[in-house]
């Protein structure tokens, strides 16, 4: 085997242990790459439930109150630091600890619930969001996930007040995109008691101001020579616990304290160890679930401020004897702002509900929210900037702050290209397993093989002659829910295409990977955006309600993704891939900008 082959063995047996533990339901991704629509992940819309939405609006109202009077993003800025007041407010109104069980201090939220909060904090400033985020979303995760009650009782009461503030520390110099690489190492103590962890973190959001950290660091697998990451709970006050750089300077998000952190021998109890040793990878994975569900959220939130700031220029700014909004190419902008921000939230909604029915295996949702919502967010506020030509330069007005803050999306919590390629590899694995069965008794035939591959080739066979039904409620959405139908069958016919033309090379084959992965998140948007005006029609219809909900810029969008949709299937057989391999190749290979022009 040679050193390509075994890395390649590594990964795919990391990935098995983290996302194949065992059997699962069909979710609604995978299903789509199977030719399947599995309703009932995504239908009826999901709506929060009547007696929580009594205690959220109270929370959003105070929020609001709060954010109005004591949160100056500018400031934030400006100064690069989160003041301890606006953390002290939103503590006080209990954002810090929504989704911790009321038992420890918490609200109890929901998912869904905690996303609208989050919106909310997103529409105004990203520092703000990103600080609750490090926090809550993902700091203190692994502890409400995976943490004992002992644990939970001990730590979750001042953390969920914000007394006490959490982070989590995964990222380090040789463990970036390539998560599984971390380096810190933590050897278990002769008498058992205690962990000694050495290692470097950086790029930690909260570092400087967390007071519990959850750390990953490397520990021996017994009876081998292995290692395998586990999650710690550490505290600043451990000695040997370094501050390396508390605010390391930056781009955007200036208000979060990013830092870089270094343990050198410290001891940490192994009451301290969360969840599994040597699962820390699946307990990091777990953790970012969350985290991908509400940076949707905050996405939402600033888009439909984008779009707040788009109709007020264009429509009180003139040029040329008319206001902005009159001219075709303005207007055009704001509707695809519109259209966004409508699908965002849907997809939000429709992902968080995931998690909160207790559903298995929506790692390829989250991270497709993940990517649709920060690469649309980018789309909007240079949209948004556009619209406000020469004004948005300047630092008067909140556009070029919130064109730094956002370029972070697409970088955190997984950048967008690993993303990407990880939905198609995901996504291709359930076609890709039978056709190798196929494959396999065709080249040596055996009774079993043969019952196993026949079913395999029945299944691939009717996903691409049947076109699935999506079972819309409002007869005005039939076309547009059959055009969907059609859609994923002609998407799961270029997966099976993909697959039998290129085989194993696909593996590496990422602008073949990224159009399928594209098609795959746009259906899924398209599919969020059609359950939530289906949703919204019925609601109408049931209450009584005289007006109907606006449904254009939903419709714009569902328009726009079918046409993003063929468009990325046909680059599968139309495209200049070899052109561009071989460009970058005489580039990277000569090493000067020179030589390739
Ligand atoms: C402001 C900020 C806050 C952060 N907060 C936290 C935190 O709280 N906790 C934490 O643990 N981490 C945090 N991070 C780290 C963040 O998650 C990483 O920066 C991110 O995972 C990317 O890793 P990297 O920076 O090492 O980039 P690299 O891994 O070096 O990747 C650089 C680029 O290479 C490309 N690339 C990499 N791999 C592939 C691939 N397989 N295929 C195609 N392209 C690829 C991508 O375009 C990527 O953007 C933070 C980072 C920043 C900037």
């Amino acid at each position: 085997m040679n050193k390509l082959d075994e890395q390649r063995q590594k990964e795919i047996q990391q990935a098995e242990e983290l996302l194949f533990a065992g059997p699962q339901a069909l979710g609604f991704a995978k299903g789509l790459f199977q030719g399947h629509f599995v309703s009932d992940w995504v239908m009826p819309y999901p709506r929060i439930p009547e007696a929580q939405q009594g205690e959220l609006d109270q929370t959003l109202t105070e929020l609001r109150k709060f954010l109005n009077a004591d949160l100056d993003p500018a400031e934030i800025d400006r100064q690069a630091d989160i003041p301890r007041s606006v953390i002290d407010g939103l503590g006080r109104i209990g954002v810090l600890g929504l989704t911790a069980p009321k038992e420890y201090g918490g609200h109890g939220f929901s998912q869904m619930a905690n996303c609208k909060v989050l919106e909310e904090i997103g529409r105004r400033c990203a520092s703000t969001s990103v600080f609750v985020n490090a926090h809550h979303s993902i700091g203190i995760r692994a502890l409400l996930l995976f943490g004992t009650h002992e644990q939970k009782q001990k730590w979750l009461p001042k953390l969920v007040t914000g007394e006490q503030l959490g982070a989590f520390a995964l990222t380090e110099r040789e463990a970036g995109s390539d998560a599984a690489n971390v380096q810190m190492q933590a050897r278990p103590s002769e008498d058992g008691s205690h962990f000694i962890l050495n290692g470097e973190k950086r790029y930690i959001t909260n570092a400087a101001i967390a007071h519990e950290l959850t750390v990953m660091a490397r520990t021996p697998v017994p009876g081998s020579d292995k290692t395998a990451v586990t999650a710690f709970l550490v505290t600043p006050d451990m000695p040997g616990f370094e501050m390396l750089e508390a605010r390391m300077p930056k781009t955007g998000i200036k208000g979060t304290a990013t830092g870089r952190f270094a343990l050198r021998d410290v001891k940490v109890p192994k009451e301290n160890v969360l969840g599994p040793i040597g699962k820390g990878l699946k307990v990091a994975l777990t953790v970012l679930d969350f985290g991908r569900t509400t940076f949707g959220a905050c996405c939402t939130g600033a888009a439909k401020t984008c779009l707040e700031l788009a109709i007020a220029h264009a429509n009180t700014r003139r040029q040329f004897n008319k206001t902005l909004g009159e001219f075709e190419l303005v207007k055009k902008k704001i509707a695809r702002i519109a259209a966004d921000a409508y699908a965002m939230e849907a997809m939000t909604t429709v992902t968080a509900a995931f998690i909160d029915r207790g559903l298995e295996d929506y790692m390829l949702e989250t991270a497709m929210l993940k990517v649709f919502t920060t690469e649309r967010l980018w789309e909007c506020i240079n949209d948004v900037f556009q619209i406000y030509g020469g004004s948005a330069y300047f630092t008067d007005l909140p556009l070029e702050r919130m064109l730094r803050d956002a370029r972070i999306n697409q970088i955190g919590e997984g950048a967008n290209e690993v993303l990407t390629s990880f939905i198609a590899l995901v996504g291709m694995r359930g076609p890709g397993m039978e056709f190798k069965e196929i494959y396999d008794t065709m080249m040596k035939p055996s009774r079993d093989g043969m019952s196993k591959a026949w079913a395999a080739g029945k299944n691939r066979l009717s996903a691409t002659v049947l076109v699935p039904d999506v079972p819309v409620q409002s007869e005005q959405l039939r076309a547009h829910a059959r055009q969907l139908g059609r859609l994923i069958r002609h998407f799961n016919f270029a997966v099976n295409r993909a697959l039998i033309t290129y085989r194993e090379p696909i593996l590496d084959m990422q602008l073949v990977q990224e159009r399928i992965a594209n098609a795959s998140m746009d259906l899924f948007a398209a599919t969020c955006v059609l359950s939530r005006i289906d949703g919204e029609i019925q609601f109408t219809k049931r209450n009584g309600n005289a007006v109907s909900p606006d449904h254009s810029a939903a419709d714009l969008f569902l328009r726009q993704s079918f046409r993003r949709i063929r468009g990325f299937l046909a680059g599968l057989t139309d495209n200049d891939d070899k052109a561009v391999i071989a460009a970058a190749k005489s580039c990277l290979t000569s090493g000067t900008a020179e030589a390739a022009a």
